[in-house]
């Protein structure tokens, strides 16, 4: 096994998202997997866009979901760093100064999209005599700083997208440093992968322009790139681009929704993998079988479905010790019988509740007597004397089923929204223990219980 080094690099300007969970798992499993260890990076460079309070939600969800890092790293500690390498840059000319406003910059941008061109940006700045360059900051001008792409083809082999060839004709000289003095994304980035020896770089498919910039910055620094691996994008539903409402599903959402952290890790780690997701309960099991070679680079959707369907089989396999603190949390006094009863009738945790009211508070039953007058009337005289035990159920029921001479449908539909208000739910037989004889003879005969 080879000695990997990798990082997550957030920037803290907003909530963790699948999209993001997804990048770091990649991460983690590979860094796991191979006996490395994850660098947790903020990209925090931006005062104005990242927030503390966003810095400690990120850890809180990552720790939800499992994932310890190794060592966190702020970029907004390490600016002496960047201004080092800055002045590298400056000192080879490899950084030049531009003027141009915002609004001069979109303006030409927009003048080349007319014009159905791409909107790289035409170096004028390169061209500046001293003296012109001396004008404008006579006039107050204060530059940002753009490093001068070498003209090249620039090649790597991708870990998942395969062979990757990119002209630097079609990019835009970046803008590594802000006219106020803050570095923008790229340098930081490419400082902190070389400073912290990054050996891999795991992120999304859209990163593979910023990836061909950050390797000629590199190569101007003189040293080694790191091994790189972008993943495919995650799609709606509907096979559209991740819209704002699945995008905007942070996971504080998704848990206080009542989803368990290894239902979604467990999904978001295989997704656009040839392996079909299964419930894992550990970074060890998700690391266990991960290989990169194993994703495609194909977008991949994202199916609310399939994640409900991991949670359930999560919550019906979950033990009442460990229920039991989530249960009070929810406010449900529920033992292990309630525990065990109705959590195969969960998707989410919190639907737990919908089960408790149904046994634990007053309800009004619904019942059709004039329909049903007779098979209630059964039910209810039938009912039979405490203490119930594990046979009352079948006692009762053969019993209500040969007076009435009813079965299936006809003799449990009315029986249950009797006890419970609803058509569907637990079995009638954990129900009906759940509720005891007292509430279920009071429903059964239409009163409030
Ligand atoms: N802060 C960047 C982002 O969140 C990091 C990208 C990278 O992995 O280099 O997109």
């Amino acid at each position: 096994m080879t000695f990997s080094v990798l990082r997550f690099a957030p920037s803290p300007t907003g909530l963790l998202h699948i999209g993001n969970l997804r990048t770091a798992l990649l991460n983690w499993m590979f860094a796991r997997r191979s006996g490395g260890e994850v660098v947790l990076r903020f990209d925090d460079t931006d005062p104005e866009r990242c927030k503390e309070s966003y810095v400690h939600a990120i850890r809180e969800d990552l720790a939800w979901a499992g994932l310890v890092a190794d060592k966190e790293v702020r970029q907004s500690a390490r600016v002496d760093a960047y201004s080092d390498a800055f002045e590298r840059l400056r000192s080879k000319e490899l950084v030049y100064p531009c003027y141009e406003s915002a609004e001069e910059i979109e303006r030409k941008r927009k003048a080349l999209l007319t014009r159905r061109r791409p909107p790289i940006y035409d170096r004028a700045a390169l061209k500046l005599r001293d003296a012109e360059r001396a004008a404008l900051e006579a006039e107050g001008r204060l530059p940002h700083w753009r490093f001068r792409l070498p003209s090249k083809q620039v090649q790597w082999v991708d870990l998942i997208c395969g062979e990757q060839n990119l002209s630097t004709a079609s990019l835009s000289d970046p803008v590594l440093r802000r006219e106020d003095g803050h570095y923008l994304y790229m340098l930081p980035s490419v400082v902190d992968d070389i400073a912290m020896n990054i050996t891999h770089v795991i992120r999304g498919a859209d990163h593979l322009t910023n990836t061909a910039v950050q390797l000629c910055l590199i190569e101007a620094f003189e040293s080694d790139a790191p091994v790189f691996a972008h993943h495919s994008l995650l799609l709606d539903e509907d096979g559209s681009k991740l819209s704002k409402r699945l995008e905007g599903l942070s996971l504080s959402q998704l848990r206080s929704g009542g989803i368990d952290s290894a239902a979604l890790t467990s999904l978001l780690a295989r997704l656009g993998s040839s392996e079909n997701p299964k419930l894992m309960h550990s970074m060890e099991e998700l690391a266990e079988n991960f290989s990169l070679s194993n994703f495609s680079r194909a977008p991949v959707r994202f199916d609310t479905a399939a994640l409900e369907a991991l949670n359930s089989k999560l919550l019906h396999e979950m033990g009442f010790a460990d229920a039991q603190p989530r249960l009070k949390t929810l406010g449900i006094e529920g033992d292990e019988s309630f525990w065990n009863g109705v959590r195969g009738n969960l998707t989410r945790f919190d639907d737990a509740l919908e089960w408790w009211q149904c046994v634990a508070e007053p309800l009004d039953p619904t019942m059709d007597t004039a329909k049903d007058g007779v098979l209630l009337e059964a039910a209810h005289s039938n009912l039979p004397p405490e203490p119930w035990g594990k046979n009352t159920y079948d006692e009762w029921i053969t019993e209500v089923k040969r007076i009435t001479g009813l079965s299936g449908r006809k003799l449990f539909l009315p029986l249950r929204l009797a006890l419970t208000g609803k058509s569907h739910g637990p079995e009638l037989r954990v129900l009906l223990l759940l509720l005891g004889r007292s509430k279920a003879s009071a429903r059964l005969s239409g009163e409030r219980a």
